[in-house]
Formats: structure tokens, C-alpha cells, sequence
């Protein structure tokens, strides 16, 4: 017996849905008034019974009475374009959607929820102040306004440049964590490497899909290990080497050590060690953390492992054959990568925010440099506004359609 729009804000009700009094099926409506939605618009939600062709019914009548099927990205961006979330809340959301880790999952909701934003909004305002007062006295040299002096400006200046520089610190964690951790697993022939491999894939249900790595021939899987998403680089060079040792330096082995953030040792431990170690060794030290694994503990140990410990930032025992010991990879990842990722959460996670914070620091440099050679104050200006350009691309407050429309591209219809 009511429209619509007389029903309450903000509340579930029951009611029937019909289209041009044809019955079609019962349900909840749930209304929101502009502003207080998502996309700050008026909403209205209608929950029916599930099946196909029920749901294709109301979906059908909706349309007919004139609603449009939203595209890629579109609740979003229409919540960016009324001013209620940042571009960086919005890249958020996606990675909120896109999330396979647990720590993947924390950053993005604290940038969803304005971490983020609000470290690039201070930095944003610092400029904006130290523009104002910049432009005061240029503007208005009679009104005897005190201008900042060179010495106030540089330390200002300064401030700013630390700022940026910790944001774009935080990208190679940042964006680390949210491609997943690049790892690869080392080893000789006939330790264990492909059981082992299978077994932490076998162990983790959450295998997502084997995606092409970067570099031809090379395979990466994707697991869930120690909260985090491990790419397992199954490097086709590494595992060709099975035949002989000395093959084990073949570049593309090498090539993936060095851009990994994690390298698993596998060794042996049921046989003594042959000494042509030590070059594996290096190649995992290429990356930034490795683990040693001692393979075949169900058999007795015959490795001599003295030493060995220091050179690794962890060791673990464990049984490919029977999949003992790979929760405590897990538990020694979780060790090593918490604290390399900062607990504020407001981490850049994408190349287009690092890019701009990049070119707002390139900005913030020629302002000191032109400072430092006292140029006049217009040069510094036009630094420093370049500076805020860059930045507002980041929250959006200053960026062009075209890019506003790529980004939105990104995430999935009705989303
Ligand atoms: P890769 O050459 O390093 O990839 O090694 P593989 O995974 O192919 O394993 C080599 C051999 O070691 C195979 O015969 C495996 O069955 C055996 N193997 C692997 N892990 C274990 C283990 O934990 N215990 C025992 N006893 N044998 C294992």
C-alpha cells in the first residue's frame, strides 16, 4: 500500500514484488536516501528467492521499468565521483575483491577504510599550507603579510620529501604483499624439490590457478602459506638441472633468485652433503629472505648440518613424503614477513599510486634545488604545484577522466 519512497530509510521490508500487478515473487527491499548510500545516491536493494529464471523475472521487470545493468566498476565510481570514498579507497575495494591472503586482505581494508588516504591527505594539506603562504605574499605584496623565509620553506620543504619518500618505502612491501610473495625453491637433484612442492600445494586447498610467470617457460602457483599468497616460481631452469649440478647456475635459475623474495633450500638430510652446496646456497642468498629445508626426516639423518643454521633465517625438518613439517614453513614465513610489513597498513599497492608519489617527489626535489639556488619564488611554485598535481591523482582530487575510467575498468561488473 505504499511507494517506494514512502517506505523508511535504512530498514528491511517485507512485501511482494509484482510487475504491472503480476505476481512474481515475495521479498525484502531495503532503501537508502541519498546521501546516505554507498554511491551517495538514492538505492534501493531488492532481495528475492534464488534460481534462475525467478531471479531473471524481477531482474527483467526492474529493467523494463527503466533501471540500466551497472557496468564494470560503476558503484564505485559513482561513489568516488559524489565525493563519498578516494581513488585510493576505491583501488582498495578491488583489492578487497581480489584479496587471496589473509595479509593481503588487512591492507586493503585499511586502505579501504582511508589509511591510506589520509597519510597522502597530510602531505597534501603540508603543500597546500605552504602554497597559501607562498602566494599571500606574492599576491599581496602591499599587505604586509610576513612571508616564510627561505630558512622555514626549506625545513618545510624537507618535511614533505620524508614524507613521500616513507610512502614510497612501503610500495616494495606493499606491492610485494599484494602480487604475492615471489619464492622460489632450490635445491640438487633428488632432494625433494617437486614432492616438496606438491606437498605444500596439496596441504593449502587454496590453490587459486597456475598463472604464467613473466619470464617464458616459467610456471607460478599460487598458495596460501603463513598468511600469506606464495607465487611458487616452479622454475623450469632449476628443475632441467635435475641431471647435473653444475647446470644449477644456469642463468634463468639465477635470474629467479634474484627477483625472489623468498628462496626454499631443500637438502637431503638422509645423505652426507657433497660439498657443490655451497653454490646453491648463494643462489638462495640472492634472495631477500631463505629458508633451509632438511628434507627426508623419516630416514636417518646422515647431513651434517653444523654451521648451517646461522646462514638461514630459519630451518625446518620436514617429510615430503608424508607432508610432516610443512606447517612449520608456514609458521617460519609468518615469522619472517609480519614484520616486514608495517602494521599502519597504509601501504601504495599499485604502480599507478607509486608512480604519482614518484613524480610528486621528483617535484618536491626541484623545489629544494631551485630553494637552494635562490631562485625566485615563482620556480619554487610551480615545483610545488606540480607536487600537489601529482598527489591529487592519487586521491583523485585532481585527475583526468580517461584515467578515472581505466581504473574503474578494473573491477567486476556491480561492483
Ligand atoms: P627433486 O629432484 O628434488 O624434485 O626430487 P623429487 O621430489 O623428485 O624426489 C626425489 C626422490 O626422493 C623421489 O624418489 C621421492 O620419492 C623421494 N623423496 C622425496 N621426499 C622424500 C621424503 O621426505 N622421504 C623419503 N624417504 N623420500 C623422499
Amino acid at each position: 500500500g505504499r511507494t517506494v519512497g514512502e517506505l523508511p530509510d535504512r530498514q528491511a521490508t517485507y512485501g511482494k514484488i509484482l510487475y504491472k500487478k503480476e505476481f512474481l515473487d515475495d521479498g525484502v527491499l531495503t532503501l537508502y536516501k541519498a546521501p546516505r548510500s554507498f554511491t551517495g545516491e538514492n538505492v534501493a536493494e531488492i532481495c528475492c528467492h534464488g534460481g534462475v529464471l525467478l531471479t531473471e523475472k524481477v531482474l527483467e521487470s526492474a529493467l523494463l521499468c527503466g533501471a540500466v545493468p551497472a557496468g564494470a566498476g560503476d558503484f564505485s565510481k559513482r561513489a568516488f565521483l559524489n565525493g563519498k570514498i578516494t581513488l585510493s579507497e576505491a583501488e582498495a575495494v578491488i583489492d578487497l575483491i581480489n584479496a587471496e591472503s589473509e595479509v593481503q586482505l588487512r591492507i586493503a581494508g585499511e586502505n579501504s577504510t582511508g589509511a591510506l588516504g589520509r597519510r597522502v591527505q597530510e602531505i597534501y594539506e603540508a603543500l597546500c599550507r605552504l602554497l597559501a603562504s607562498m602566494y599571500a605574499f606574492t599576491d599581496y605584496p602591499d599587505e604586509d603579510l610576513t612571508d616564510l623565509s627561505p630558512k622555514e620553506l626549506g625545513a618545510e620543504l624537507l618535511n614533505i620529501r620524508k614524507k613521500l619518500e616513507n610512502l614510497t618505502a612501503g610500495y616494495r612491501q606493499g606491492h610485494a604483499v599484494m602480487e604475492g610473495l615471489k619464492t622460489v625453491i632450490v635445491g640438487r637433484p633428488n632432494t625433494g624439490k617437486s614432492s616438496l612442492l606438491n606437498g605444500i600445494l596439496g596441504k593449502d586447498r587454496a590453490i587459486v590457478s597456475p598463472v604464467a610467470g613473466t619470464t617464458r617457460d616459467t610456471v607460478e602457483e599460487k598458495v596460501r602459506l603463513g598468511g600469506q599468497m606464495l607465487r611458487l616460481c616452479d622454475t623450469a631452469g632449476i628443475r632441467d638441472a635435475r641431471d647435473s649440478v653444475e647446470k644449477i647456475g644456469v642463468d634463468r635459475a639465477v635470474a629467479a633468485a634474484e627477483r625472489a623474495s623468498l628462496s626454499l633450500v631443500v637438502l637431503d638430510g638422509s645423505v652426507p652433503l657433497t660439498g657443490t652446496e655451497e653454490r646453491i646456497f648463494a643462489l638462495a642468498q640472492q634472495a631477500e629472505h631463505s629458508l633451509l629445508l632438511v628434507n627426508k626426516s623419516d630416514l636417518p639423518r646422515q647431513a651434517e648440518l653444523a654451521g648451517l643454521a646461522d646462514r638461514f633465517d630459519g630451518v625446518c625438518f620436514v617429510c615430503a613424503r608424508t607432508g610432516e613439517g610443512v606447517e612449520q614453513i608456514g609458521r617460519l614465513v609468518q615469522a619472517l614477513y609480519p614484520q616486514a610489513v608495517r602494521t599502519d597498513g597504509a601501504l601504495l599497492t599499485n604502480t599507478r599510486q607509486a608512480e604519482a608519489v614518484g613524480r610528486a617527489l621528483a617535484a618536491v626535489d626541484r623545489a629544494q634545488g631551485a630553494l637552494s639556488a635562490a631562485l625566485t619564488p615563482d620556480a619554487i611554485l610551480t615545483d610545488a604545484e606540480e607536487a600537489l598535481a601529482a598527489l591529487g591523482e592519487l586521491t583523485g582530487k585532481s585527475i583526468r577522466e580517461d584515467l578515472v575510467a581505466t581504473i574503474f575498468s578494473r573491477f567486476c561488473v556491480g561492483k
